[in-house]
């Protein structure tokens, strides 16, 4: 149980704007926003009502903003606790100056994700649900906005419950066993049983591996440029970055040495890492560098090689025709500006399989080309990660919170099969339904919490 104290953070992004939401959660944020904000009309704000006022210093009375204020009683609030909003105007001084008087009048700021780990502390939302938050707000393209929504609206949680339910269907057999172990009743078979398990394994299973398409829509597929010095890979990427950049804040959880941008290609971002200008290395840096690419290229869901068709074809390109054998990717013959030494046939004779597009960056030619064959790469893949309607997982902690409950329920059907006592069976499909109910919120594990709620921004 956690001791409230009062919170405020901006909910807004810190930056000149026309407004920012300042907001305050906890049993004292009533009274430090009354003690900053003043209606204009002497009238008392009404709940979940926006009114026109002033905020004004505590100390000095001096006027600071007009500004409008809304609060939420408890407990239909964001948070489940009193909260009040300061809507006043968007300047990086001002919000500043207010945030301080708040904490002068006791309210502590807040850390990131505070909010909703109140929200979820207080009930009013489930773990999957916090988690949509933070995938709507981090969105960068439409299957991540329709999966975060549904998410938000309770598909994911539903789905989990439906699952509880037939797991704890399956107890109550077993407990009916240990029961009435005494009487003559008809109770299902252990072979039964073993089936049922088996068939709610399944389809655990089928949820887990929807991450594949679930972590495709949240974070975009990756794609690396690969190719010899000079091919024109910097050239590619810009063009391809070019008009067509998505609209992204930085993608965390990737190294902030590896540059990388994403482009909108269909629905799903397409993250391209920019490794490229990476030349031979001869010292220390360049090697580093050269073994990011590699990385890269081993981590990318697509492979971009580039290939200059006005030098004859190297044992350069041949290494990086070896590095596209079996993967997924459109290759792009550059430089057809230029007097020809390398063409297609070649590249086909040499090994090449991947679709490939004739380009020149310079000119440019073959960007429409290229855009509509990594867009058909990009649907491929969709279709290589599961059927497309249905819920779909997209964390990590999701697919280990699933992989945990097949594997108890794994154990549980041996056991059954095995004849063990039904205790025994009742103990692994325990172990499974808490691993299960981990998903949605119940949760022991503070360090795992801090991890969630930890990526949302300051103030939410
Ligand atoms: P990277 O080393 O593979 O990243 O190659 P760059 O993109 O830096 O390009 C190397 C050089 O080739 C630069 O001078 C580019 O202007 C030039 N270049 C790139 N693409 C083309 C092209 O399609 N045609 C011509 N004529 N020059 C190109």
């Amino acid at each position: 149980m956690y001791v409230a104290d009062t919170i405020v953070a901006s909910a807004t992004a810190p930056g000149r704007a026309a407004v920012a939401i300042l907001r305050l959660s906890g049993p004292r944020a009533l009274a430090i926003a009354r003690a900053l904000w003043h209606p204009l009309n002497s009238s008392e704000p009404a709940p979940r009502a926006l009114r026109l006022g002033e905020i004004r210093n505590p100390h000095s009375g001096a006027r600071l903003d007009r500004a409008m204020c809304a609060f939420f009683p408890a407990p239909r609030s964001l948070t489940g606790e009193d909260v009040a909003e300061l809507h006043c105007h968007g300047g990086v001084y001002l919000v500043g100056r207010i945030l301080g008087l708040a904490a002068d009048l006791g309210a502590r700021l807040a850390e990131p994700g505070e909010f909703t780990r109140r929200a979820w502390l207080n009930g009013r939302i489930d773990l999957t649900a916090a988690e949509a938050i933070a995938d709507l707000v981090d969105a960068r393209g439409e299957t991540a906005l329709a999966q975060a929504i549904a998410q938000l609206g309770g598909a994911l949680a539903e789905r989990v419950s439906g699952l509880r339910d037939r797991l704890l269907a399956i107890r109550a057999h077993l407990e009916a066993e240990i029961d009435f172990a005494d009487e003559d009743l008809t109770l299902p078979s252990r072979r039964a049983i073993a089936d049922d398990i088996e068939g709610l394994a399944a389809d655990i299973r089928m949820l887990r591996d929807s991450f594949a398409r679930g972590r495709l829509a949240r974070e975009g597929a990756r794609a690396a440029l690969i190719g010899k010095p000079n091919a024109g890979k910097s050239s590619i990427l810009n063009l391809l970055l070019g008009a067509n950049r998505a609209i992204v804040t930085p993608i965390p959880g990737t190294t902030r040495d590896v540059i990388e941008d994403a482009v909108n290609l269909g629905p799903w971002p397409l993250v391209l890492a920019d490794t490229a200008g990476i030349r031979e290395g001869r010292d220390d840096v360049e090697r580093i560098g050269i073994e990011r690419t590699r990385d890269e290229a081993v981590r990318a869901d697509l492979l971009l090689p580039v290939f200059d068709s006005a030098r004859p074809f190297d044992s350069d390109d041949a290494d990086v025709v070896g590095a596209t054998a079996g993967r997924a990717g459109v290759a792009i013959l550059n430089k057809r500006d230029l007097m020809q030494a390398l063409d297609a046939d070649e590249l086909r004779r040499r090994g090449l399989t991947l679709p490939l597009v004739d380009f020149s960056a310079t000119t440019p030619f073959g960007l429409g080309q290229l855009r509509g064959a990594l867009t058909s790469a990009l649907e491929r893949l969709a279709a290589g990660a599961g059927p497309g309607d249905g819920i779909a997982i997209s964390r990590e902690r999701h697919r280990a919170a699933l992989t945990q409950t097949v594997e108890a329920l794994a154990a549980a059907r041996d056991s059954a099969l095995a004849a063990m006592p039904p205790e025994i069976v009742a103990v692994d499909l325990a172990a499974a339904a808490d691993a299960l109910v981990s998903l949605t919120g119940v949760i022991s594990n503070e360090d795992l919490l801090d991890a969630i709620f930890r990526e949302f921004c300051i103030g939410k």
